[in-house]
């Protein structure tokens, strides 16, 4: 399977519109990052989690040929204003698959109501087709099993994803002991670590590094990261020696 990372900052992007922070001001490329977003391929199989509003450079940067869907991890704008720019892909494709949450797929059908319409409408609307993620329900993707993750953003439900020995994570607060239970084994975990401060909704670098003794994967891939949680080459030197933080399109394979 190869991992792309499409975006690993917060939902501001990484450098802030108008910022004069260190960080935002960095010349390392490594400190510039997009919406955060992930790609998997396998085989002939391509598939996009959340859709942001970098979602069209994005696919550029990467040199995306085709998505066989999109799985959705909450109704967050940073993880889903890009919705619309799907539509180079329903030219080529048809319609796009897209695997939520009912919960998420109801908020696009307000956020979106174009998209959904049925009636009059207009011909180069972005086209779905929509399928519930229901937890303790794994379902097939390429001929792979994805077990969702049932994990709290503050009060609200977010669906993490494991596919085999990968599992995505992010928006992450807190999560019970039976979702912890279903992150056994793992050789790569992606998690959300939002800043050195304690935030309400996110994890900050101290409770993911908690969370990582926990679950123990072989190694972890830091994403969702705010330009308060350091320089890139400062923070990394830091980690334990299986903690990595990840960058806008680092490639990995497993
Ligand atoms: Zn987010």
């Amino acid at each position: 399977m190869n991992i792309y990372f499409l975006g690993t900052g917060t939902s501001q992007g990484i450098p802030i519109i108008g910022s004069s922070h260190p960080v935002c001001k960095s010349i390392d490329p490594k400190d510039k990052r997009l919406r955060v977003s992930l790609w998997m391929s396998w085989n002939n199989h391509s598939y996009v989690i959340d859709c942001g509003p970098d979602f069209r450079q994005q696919m550029l940067a990467a040199d995306c040929q085709k998505v066989d869907g999109i799985l959705f991890t909450h109704e967050h704008s940073d993880h889903t204003a890009g919705l619309d720019d799907i539509r180079p892909f329903n030219f080529k494709q048809g319609e796009m698959p897209i695997y939520a949450h009912q919960r998420v797929i109801e908020n696009l059908k307000k956020r979106f109501d174009y998209v959904f319409e049925t009636e009059n409408r207009y011909p180069g609307a972005p086209s779905v087709k929509t399928i519930e993620v229901i937890n303790d329900h794994p379902f097939e993707l390429g001929g792979k099993t994805v077990i969702p993750i049932n994990v709290m953003h503050g009060n609200l439900q977010v669906f993490g994803y494991r596919i085999e020995n990968f599992a995505y994570l992010t928006d992450v607060k807190t999560v019970a002991q039976e979702e912890i239970d279903k992150l056994k084994n793992l050789e790569v975990l992606v998690l959300n670590a939002l800043r050195i401060e304690p935030h309400t909704t996110h994890f900050n670098l101290q409770e993911a590094l908690s969370f990582i003794a926990l679950v123990q994967p072989k190694k972890v891939y830091l994403t969702h990261i705010s330009h308060l949680l350091g320089f890139h080459e400062e923070v990394q030197q830091q980690l334990p020696e299986n903690v990595f933080l990840a960058y806008d399109n680092l490639a990995i394979t497993l």
